[in-house]
């Protein structure tokens, strides 16, 4: 076995936040293989800003899945879509915001 040290696992492309980020919309989503899911969580291991983007939105769709077991009325779904917009601007994550899949309703 290898140390790979604190920071930057060597898995794959998930070096850098941006892409971390967008790949947690996939990973949440439960689209990603296995060992695209393990690269994502050592990221998130190593990486606090993107740990607390990934909470933020786990916790978002716990809150939709209790509340809403078919399907998320428009209006909660553009609140919510408005909600991550701010949180990634006020984090600085993602510039011109995350990736929509599932969210951009119209
Ligand atoms: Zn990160």
């Amino acid at each position: 076995m290898t140390d790979f040290g604190p920071v930057g696992p060597p898995l794959g492309p998930v070096g850098d936040c941006g892409e971390a980020v967008h790949r947690l919309y996939h990973f949440l989503d439960g689209e990603l293989d296995d060992d695209r899911r393990a690269v994502i969580q050592s990221h998130l291991d190593n990486c606090l800003p993107c740990l607390d983007a990934f909470d933020f939105e786990a916790e978002l769709r716990a809150v939709i899945a209790r509340k809403c077991r078919d399907q998320v009325p428009d209006e909660l779904r553009s609140r919510i879509a408005v909600a991550i917009q701010h949180e990634f601007k006020a984090r600085g994550l993602a510039e011109g915001g995350p990736p929509r899949d599932g969210m951009s309703g119209l």
